[in-house]
């Protein structure tokens, strides 16, 4: 039966709950789509459970708060566009289904696939109660490219662990389902809410007040569908950027993003990454020449798919205990050094304007992500990646449970990074595309009149060059906490002895041929390759020991 045919088919006869968890859209948002075609009454429905994130330790900070509350703003607003409004519930999924399914009689439940486990759990039971309650479900794939689940089958039911063998399946898949059409004025029009669960203040939007956050920094990234859209738009007209674009040439210390920023309206699926890696495949069609992946942008969703599909079918993937592909390091346990990492108070002023800017903007470019990640873990601190994953999971915009443990793990060299003995310097990284500090003076107020030659290491600069710059170290600013030359010899020992007793994790996730090149095509379609690092970065690092693995 075409899509047509069920519209016309059960048109009108539903009454429906659409449960917003993360597709915070209209566009490519089938579930939804669903709901209005096979509906009389659709009642929207976004539930904070503010009890259900502490069980499954779920850190959300104030800007990400903020962030959040903007996307139901604006998808409450264009709800309401179309005679609609969402219902912000407080309190738990399970509790109210069981009493709203009876109370709106509801017939049918639409949601979003979602692959966390704790989805999965939540989900499971909510079917159990819409089950006994003769309510149909209804759901599908839109957070993700494709169906992990399919993938995973496709794969003998395990997950492709390295980016090349994922690539080999998604050969066998061809392209990504095309976006769905987006929910309009049309969709809506046969469906209503009644009177006396429109006017319902109970439900009514959720306020930063009410959840007694005060942000008061301006932001440079306003949720919402709405705005995700506008800035797709404003990127695929730099055609040439789109086309062009390697993740390696981009750079960690431009004040404004240098690659999309898009990565928080994926995040909460204020955009679609269909929608996305689609419309950058009508670009690459009309160009010339295009990078490819793992280097290009399709390249990044699919790093994103990746890690999706990772999580979904590796036991205990956010955590090291338990985990199958994550080598069990014993990392040292350092509260003080975890707090000064956290709080940018490391003495390192590259690492430490990143920590500032993650904490007042709550997003940072990839490889400064790199820059503090290595840093805390197997480059300077030895502290374990589950630390560094809860703080990025609590200040990242664009924290997400897949994604944010899979690099935590890729960094930190626990799993899918080989590459263990180039360890990221804390001093010379952030220098080589910004030897002049732009971006510490811009994070760092207090390094702000520090000469070039020693912004990066304030602390050797003679006593008179501080006394000018009216930052002494040691009084207005830390000495490095730790001598970067020394525990990164030490840490580079400790990861060969652990990867050797555990060389049998360490292959779970290694390229079978790690050849270092990426291709992309020329005018003619030609292949040519060019050495890069495999996931995409080079020459960033400092090879402490040039042994291979
Ligand atoms: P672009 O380069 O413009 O890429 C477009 C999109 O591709 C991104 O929005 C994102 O959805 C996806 N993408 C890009 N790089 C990666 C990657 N390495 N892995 C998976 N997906 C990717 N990204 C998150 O979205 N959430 C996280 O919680 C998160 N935690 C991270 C933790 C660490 C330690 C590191 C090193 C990286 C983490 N990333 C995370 C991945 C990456 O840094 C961000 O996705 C990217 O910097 C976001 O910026 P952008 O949207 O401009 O990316």
């Amino acid at each position: 039966m075409t899509d047509k045919e069920i519209n016309m088919d059960v048109q009108g006869q539903h009454n429906t709950i659409h449960w917003f968890r993360k597709g915070l859209r209209f566009h490519d948002n089938p579930s939804l789509l669903h709901a209005l075609r096979t509906s009389r009454h659709v009642y929207p429905v976004f539930v904070l459970d503010i009890d259900f994130m502490k069980d499954f330790k779920i850190h959300c900070g104030d800007n990400q708060w903020r962030f959040v509350v903007q996307c139901l703003q604006d998808l409450d607003h264009r709800l309401r566009m179309y005679g609609l409004r969402l219902f912000v519930v407080r309190g738990n999924a399970e509790v109210f289904f069981k009493e709203y399914f009876r109370k709106w009689n509801i017939t049918q439940l639409t949601h979003d696939i979602e692959t966390e486990h704790y989805h999965r759990f939540r989900d499971a039971a909510v079917r159990k109660i819409a089950e006994d309650a003769g309510v149909e479900v209804v759901n599908y794939v839109a957070h993700t490219l494709y169906n992990v689940d399919k993938i995973i089958e496709y794969n003998g039911g395990t997950a492709p662990l390295t980016y090349r063998k994922f690539q080999k399946v998604l050969r066998d898949f061809g392209k990504p389902p095309q976006a769905s059409e987006t929910a309009t004025e049309e969709h809506f029009a046969s469906c209503s809410i009644p009177p006396e669960a429109l006017r319902d203040e109970k439900y009514n939007m959720v306020t930063l007040e009410e959840l007694g956050i005060r942000c008061e920094n301006p932001t440079k990234f306003v949720g919402g569908e709405t705005e995700g859209l506008r800035r797709v738009e404003k990127h695929l007209q730099n055609q040439g950027w789109i086309t062009q674009f390697e993740k390696p040439k981009t750079e960690p210390t431009s004040l404004l993003p240098s690659t999309t920023g898009l990565s928080p309206y994926f995040s909460f699926g204020c955009l679609s990454v269909r929608h996305f890696y689609h419309r950058l495949d009508t670009i690459y069609a009309k160009a010339k020449d295009h990078s490819l992946p793992p280097v290009s942008l399709q390249g990044q969703l699919l790093w994103r798919e990746f890690f999706y599909v990772a999580a979904a079918q590796t036991p205990n993937f956010v955590v090291m205990a338990g985990n199958p592909i994550c080598l069990q390091i014993p990392w040292y346990e350092n509260r003080e050094h975890l707090r000064r990492w956290r709080n940018g108070e490391t003495g390192f002023p590259w690492i430490d304007a990143i920590m500032a800017q993650l904490h007042k903007e709550g997003w940072i470019h990839h490889l400064a992500r790199h820059a503090v990640a290595c840093f805390l873990t197997r480059g300077d601190l030895w502290i374990s990646w589950e630390e560094g994953q809860k703080v990025f999971e609590e200040l990242l915009l664009d924290a997400d449970y897949s994604v944010n443990a899979g690099n935590w793990m890729w960094l930190s060299g626990s799993a899918f990074y080989h590459q263990y003995t180039r360890i990221f310097c804390p001093v010379r990284f952030g220098k080589r595309t910004d030897p002049d500090g732009t971006f510490i003076r811009a994070y760092l107020p207090v390094l702000k009149d520090f000469p070039a030659q020693y912004i990066y290491e304030p602390w050797k600069a003679p006593l008179k060059v501080q006394e000018a710059a009216g930052c002494i170290v040691g009084r207005d600013y830390s000495f490095p906490m730790v001598d970067h030359e020394i525990v990164s010899q030490q840490n580079l020992e400790l990861m060969r002895e652990i990867r050797e007793q555990q060389r049998q994790i360490t292959l779970l996730t290694l390229e079978g041929r790690e050849d270092g090149s990426s291709t992309s095509t020329d005018g003619g379609g030609r292949k040519r390759k060019r050495p890069i690092h495999p996931e995409g970065e080079d020459e960033v690092v400092k090879v402490v020991v040039t042994t291979a693995l």
